[in-house]
């Protein structure tokens, strides 16, 4: 008989068990709370939102809202009982916490092939066939040092301090010119050029802009060298001349001259559409990031497909140790899903909890494991996580991450819609060959 474990009854946990146990296959699923808490859940069901209540828009015009569709073609039990479950949220779906994860819970528990393990799991454990990992941004400190073995203490990070990303469509390429510092390398940077005015106005934004408050458990992040921009600022008006924003060693093609600063924004992804601020880690709140950021001039119309941030956060390098398909590239028995893989978010995460369940049933079955088209949003998100890149920050689903349409398509909403009809008739060609 086939041994099945799912470590992690989060969002992805529950989508992964879900699908196995529905097709028949015998699963247990580990899960430590409620004997044990992470420092942000607060009950014992699965799937608990641990903060704000919504899953993200509902329109296919939305990442979230596409992704959402997608995974109801596939079978989604989240998105079933967040529809269920759902409060008035204007455009976004958002569900009564307690009514949806309690939802969640009893299918689960009510499952004939589901075995829950109320335990926490410190090693990988012994005697299984398959094992999806799925115990997500907090996964417990024990659990980590084994993941270390099997990843590689380089290759497992513990929070993310993310830069802003924007849509590469939408920055101002006449306000800066592509090149990398004293000519090293491909031009693969782009440099946004400020003037001295355009700095000073810039910083003094960025000093009297709003941070979040950080959490407890998230404190330390600051002493493990990772230095949001604004607490770069507050050294002095020159420290990010001398950091992130240091114009030696480029010379603007425009004027022959090295310019006053500049902010680079480097390729995310392969085709080029996504493009990150570098070093511009931050906490501050997300429409001050927007407000703040959009004083830079080729930035001034960006849309900003990712804020900054900096948290707690368990996750691996995915685009050195997984297949597209979320199988761990040294040993094909293990899977990860969720948060821990490098997405973000609790429809992502749920998202490739679907996908290494539909994996685990292909392999016990004999099958060769899928992955979808990179033309829809989970195929999108699992080809960027897995893509060679040279370091992997989280990334949540959004329309920058499916390759451009057949022709140019100038107006954003209309674009946004030919993407998200691409997706979705794809997707369904995929549920048909392989589900
Ligand atoms: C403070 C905070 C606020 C957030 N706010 C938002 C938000 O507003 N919106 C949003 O979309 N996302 C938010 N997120 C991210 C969101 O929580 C995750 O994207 C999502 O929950 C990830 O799903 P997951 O299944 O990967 O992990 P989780 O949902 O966290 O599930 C992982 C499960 O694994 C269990 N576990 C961990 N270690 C072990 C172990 N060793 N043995 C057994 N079980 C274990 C945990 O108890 C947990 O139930 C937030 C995250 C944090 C930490």
């Amino acid at each position: 008989m086939v041994k099945v474990a799912v470590i992690g009854g989060g969002l992805a946990g529950s989508e992964a068990v879900y699908r196995i146990a529905k097709e028949g296959i015998p699963v247990d699923l580990y899960e430590m709370r409620p004997s044990k808490m992470t420092p942000a859940h607060r009950t014992g069901y699965f799937s608990e939102l641990v903060c704000s209540n919504s899953l993200g828009g509902k329109e296919i015009t939305t990442g979230a809202g596409l992704l959402k569709k997608e995974m109801e073609m596939l079978g989604s039990l989240i998105v079933e009982v967040a529809k269920r479950e759902a409060v008035p949220a204007g455009g976004a779906l958002a569900v009564d916490r307690e009514r949806f994860a309690k939802g969640i819970t009893e299918i689960i528990e009510s499952m004939d092939n589901v075995n829950v393990i109320r335990e926490e799991v410190k090693e990988i454990p012994k005697g299984y066939d398959y094992i999806v990992i799925a115990t997500g941004p907090l996964t417990s400190p024990d659990f980590s040092k084994s993941l270390m073995e099997i990843t590689g203490e380089e290759y497992l990070y513990f929070y993310d301090a993310i830069a802003p990303t924007v849509d590469a469509e939408t920055v101002d390429f006449s306000k800066g010119f592509w090149g990398d510092r004293y000519s090293k390398g491909e031009g693969d940077y782009f440099n946004c050029v400020l003037t001295q005015e355009e700095y000073e106005r810039f910083y003094n934004a960025l000093m009297e802009a709003e941070q979040v408050p950080l959490k407890d458990f998230e404190r330390a992040v600051f002493f493990e060298g990772c230095l949001p921009i604004e607490e770069m600022a507050r050294r002095g008006k020159e420290t990010l001349l001398y950091g992130p924003m240091k114009p030696v060693g480029l010379i603007d093609p425009k004027t022959g001259k090295q310019p006053f600063a500049v902010v680079q924004l480097r390729k995310e992804n392969k085709e080029g559409t996504l493009l990150s601020l570098v070093g511009f880690q931050t906490k501050l709140k997300y429409p001050e990031q927007k407000r703040v950021f959009r004083l830079i001039p080729a930035l001034e119309n960006a849309t900003f497909v990712r804020l900054g941030s900096i948290h707690r956060n368990t996750f691996i390098q995915s685009h050195k140790l997984l297949e597209p398909t979320l199988i761990l590239k040294k040993d094909k028995r293990i899977l990860f899903a969720g948060q821990i893989t490098g997405v973000e978010g609790y429809v992502a995460s749920a998202s490739t909890g679907i996908l290494a369940g539909i994996n685990v049933v292909r392999m016990v079955k004999g099958k060769q494991p899928v992955v979808p088209p990179k033309t829809t949003m989970l195929g999108g998100l699992v080809h960027y996580i897995t893509e060679p890149k040279e370091e992997l920050q989280p990334m949540n689903p959004n329309f920058a991450l499916l390759p451009p349409l057949d022709k140019k398509v100038k107006d954003k909403q209309k674009r946004k819609l030919l993407k998200a009809q691409r997706s979705l008739s794809d997707m369904e060609e995929f549920t048909n060959l392989y589900l």
